[in-house]
């Protein structure tokens, strides 16, 4: 054996003695690489698994193999984003160094004139969540340690509550129960939209007035438009609520109503969240410039995956807006909020109705407990398939 590679390896175990934030300095990451050995990419492909209880419920993740044969997952995935995974995504990224996150990044987002958003950018998001998986399992680190964390041992949620009643007196309930369990911060839904005139407007009100006075003074209470309102009823409705003082009106116009959100934000008088229909840090940068937004939510599955992610983290930070990312992936959501300072991401948010399903055929699931998610300890995401959950496989060429 050679010394100089067992000189390596003992460097290396006391690199992650020390702590992952060591593979931030260039030397020691190289150094880390050099030691697991080189990480090429063999193999990107879709596979879709069927459930063993149930024929008609499948799900689908992007697998990336390495030439040793480690299997970084990302996932599950949109079937509409199958086709540019398996025909256009795969072949530039097969062959390539598997640890060179910039040139995959870039050669994906060059790799079509139309990449800049909408579904081949979450397909590019796809493929960069499950290369930051592979990359923690052949360094045996978790991401969050490759990202520069962790910043803390458990990170804090807030409560999603898409697909509860929102009736005043069922959310007063549903509210209590959360919050005695330690949810004491929770984001509901407005059901009524201007079409649904005065009527809905008193019933959105209602539902503010109802979790406030439930709740009581120090619980962050935030409330999703869903981008369905227009100004004039969302400026009128931020003044309605006003006194009930909500921590967030998210997404009350569409998000490509830069207009819209520029008078808003002058009249509104409350702070407001956007950006998870947001794709990149381009598209972010427009709001960060004119002062848009309160807090930013752009979300890994959809923005560019966790390389992405991070980059718009640093760019608001330097703008003073917090990162609060949208959780359809909590995985990568996760490693990256933990990765960060608490002010520049203090929390990440959790779908309770919406995570059952998206982890379902996931051997490790992400449970909340009193308003805290601990952090993963296992190598890359932190999770497998759940093969005893698995009917068949099939592999989805596009
Ligand atoms: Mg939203």
């Amino acid at each position: 054996m050679n010394p100089n590679s067992l000189t390596r390896r003992t460097l290396l175990r006391q690199t992650f003695a020390m702590g992952g934030w060591a593979l931030l300095n260039p030397f020691w990451r190289a150094l880390a690489a050099d030691a697991a050995g080189p990480l090429k990419v063999k193999q990107v492909r879709v596979i879709e698994l069927t459930d063993a209880a149930d024929p008609n419920h499948k799900s689908q993740y992007v697998e990336v193999i390495s030439e040793s044969g480690l299997v970084g997952l990302g996932g599950p995935i949109y079937p509409e984003q199958d086709f540019i995974i398996a025909k256009d995504l795969a072949p530039v990224i097969k062959g390539r160094d598997a640890m060179a996150y910039e040139a995959l990044w870039d050669a994906m987002k060059l790799s079509d004139r139309h990449s800049r958003a909408g579904l081949y950018m979450m397909a590019i998001s796809a493929v960069d969540i499950a290369l930051w998986d592979l990359r923690g399992k052949h360094l045996g680190r978790p991401v969050y340690e490759l990202l520069g964390g962790p910043t803390r041992s458990s990170v804090p949620i807030y409560g999603s509550m898409l697909g509860y009643d929102t009736a005043p007196e069922a959310a007063r309930k549903t509210a209590r129960d959360f919050y005695d369990r330690g949810f004491t911060a929770q984001k509901w839904f407005f059901e009524h939209a201007p079409a649904a005139g005065s009527d809905g407007f008193n019933k959105n009100v209602a539902l503010v007035r109802a979790l406030r006075e439930e709740l009581g003074p120090d619980a962050e209470i935030m409330f999703d438009c869903k981008w369905a309102w227009d100004v004039p009823y969302a400026v009128q409705f931020a003044k309605a609520v006003r006194e009930f003082n909500p921590k967030w009106l998210e997404e009350p116009v569409r998000s490509e109503n830069l207009d819209g959100y520029t008078a808003f934000k002058r009249d509104g008088g409350v702070p407001v969240a956007g950006g998870e229909h947001l794709y990149s840090r381009w598209e972010v940068k427009q709001y960060l410039d004119r002062g848009l937004l309160d807090y930013v939510q752009t979300d890994p599955e959809w923005c560019g995956g966790i390389t992405e992610l991070v980059k718009i983290c640093t760019m608001c930070e330097v703008h003073g807006v917090p990162v609060i990312p949208h959780g359809h992936h909590i995985w990568a959501s996760l490693h990256v909020v933990a990765s960060r300072s608490a002010r520049v991401c203090p929390m990440a948010e959790f779908l309770f109705h919406w995570m059952p399903e998206k982890q379902y055929f996931q051997d490790t699931i992400i449970t909340p407990d009193k308003g805290r998610i601990t952090l993963p300890t296992k190598p890359g995401l932190g999770f497998g398939i759940d093969d005893s959950k698995v009917a068949s496989r099939r592999e989805i060429k596009g």
